[in-house]
């Protein structure tokens, strides 16, 4: 096989999309776990309460796969890679020779000791398959607990929340969305969250999940005890790099890529929630685990596989989010090493919170609530000086000092 692409997320979709560009000729096979034509993972708590349905779920159509004469194994998974011999071998024992291969087998949702799936109504949400499960149970759901209080954690709630179910998030930390929000926009997410209903209980740690007869009754946390016919854990998610163990296949948090997103190993490739690659604005290695960066990264390995050299720009953390009636994008770094190196521009004022972050007088990151039109503007000033006065939209104060107004 000219080209084998693992995993039929964005990652592998715009890599095969990519391919197809340059070489309309070359064979090229999709394995993937999942049996389904491509789908958006983004949208599968719409789909879990039948917000969206399939058609709009399938964001390639169903003749995907024709379209680009891409032979496809889908519903089976890849057990191992071995590269001396270039091939892969599927759980059902089949072989596959490749010439390159592209990783892009995604993450998946991390699930903690005492969380056992296998009791009546605890879910994960990831798959399109799970979103199934989950609708078959809505029926019977009176009180939900998510447990995380992320971005899946919150539009599980969001969902759940829509269909009349009670909900509470259950937060370790001491603020909604801690990975990509301060302390700021993440109070003003808390109250937007609150006023619809919903219960929020943070900085307390899950203990146990209580059943009776095999099904959930309730969550057991550090300080109560919370009824529950439906638990949702979303604590985070993990690459799926289990096809590359005992190979030579450098990896850290993901598997470690070049600016071709190329492994140390040459026709092995990667791309999306696997790959831990360029960080725009630090020049680290990252694992970014955003659509956005599984598309960008897939593209530039699909051109790389067939021939061209096409470098990957690198990767900004970003998170755009509408929910519960608040918008909030943040982008890079959002919090400073030093205090003055904050531009506060709107401060909790009806709602609207904007903030700059800067280092060494360039833009490394911002945090827009409420009001974000000019997030299109400084995503494209990040990394750039900036100076006082009129600047991205914004008005910066001279020394760019914490605005004392505020
Ligand atoms: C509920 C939810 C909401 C989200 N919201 C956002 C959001 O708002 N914004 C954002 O940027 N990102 C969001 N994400 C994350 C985003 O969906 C992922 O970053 C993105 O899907 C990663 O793409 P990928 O191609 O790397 O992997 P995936 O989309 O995970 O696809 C991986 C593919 O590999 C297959 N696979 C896995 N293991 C194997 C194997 N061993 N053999 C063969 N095939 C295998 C899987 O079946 C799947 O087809 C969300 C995710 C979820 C679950």
């Amino acid at each position: 096989m000219a080209y084998l692409i693992i995993g039929n997320g964005p990652a592998g979709v715009s890599a095969i999309e990519r391919i197809r560009e340059i070489d309309p000729q070359g064979k090229i096979m999709l394995v993937s776990r999942e049996n389904n034509p491509p789908y958006s993972r983004i949208m599968t708590p719409e789909y879990m309460i039948s917000e969206v349905d399939e058609e709009n779920l399938f964001y390639r159509g169903t003749g995907f796969y024709e379209r680009y004469s891409v032979e496809t194994r889908l519903g089976c998974k890849v057990k191992a890679i071995v590269p001396e011999k270039k091939t892969v071998i599927l759980e059902n024992q089949e072989e596959i020779g490749y010439k390159r291969v592209l990783i892009a087998s995604g993450s998946r949702p991390i699930v903690p000791s005492w969380a056992d799936t296998g009791i009546k109504g605890v879910f994960t949400l990831w798959d399109k398959a799970d979103s199934v499960v989950i609708n078959q149970q809505l029926g019977e759901t009176k009180e939900a607990v998510i447990i995380g209080g992320g971005l899946v954690g919150l539009q599980a709630a969001r969902a759940l929340s829509a269909r009349k179910i009670k909900v509470t998030i259950i937060e370790k930390m001491k603020q909604l969305m801690p990975l990509q929000l301060d302390t700021i926009a993440s109070s003003l997410l808390l109250q937007a969250v609150m006023k619809q209903g919903i219960d929020v209980h943070l900085d307390t740690e899950v203990l146990s999940l209580e059943s009776q007869n095999g099904k959930i009754t309730a969550v057991a946390t550090k300080d109560q005890t919370i009824p529950a016919d439906l638990v949702i854990v979303a604590i985070g998610a993990k690459p799926n790099l289990e096809m590359t163990v005992g190979t030579a296949l450098e990896r850290d948090k993901g598997l470690i890529t070049n600016e071709y997103m190329q492994t140390n190993i040459p026709d092995i490739y990667a791309a999306g929630d696997v790959a831990q690659a360029y960080c725009r604005l630090t020049g680290e290695k990252t694992v970014r685990a955003l659509w956005l960066s599984a598309v960008q990264q897939g593209k530039v390995a699909g051109a790389n596989m067939a021939g061209r050299q096409e470098r990957y720009l690198g990767s900004t953390a970003m998170n755009s989010i509408q929910l519960f009636g608040l918008s909030i994008i943040s982008q890079g770094r959002i919090e400073a090493l030093q205090e003055t190196d904050e531009i506060i521009l709107k401060y909790q004022d009806r709602g609207v919170y904007q903030k700059l972050v800067c280092e060494d007088g360039r833009l490394i990151g911002f945090i827009l609530v409420g009001d974000v039109r000019q997030a299109g503007v400084l995503h494209y000033k990040l990394g750039q000086s900036l100076f006082s006065g009129y600047w991205g939209g914004f008005r910066i104060p001279d020394g760019y000092q914490v605005n004392p107004t505020f």
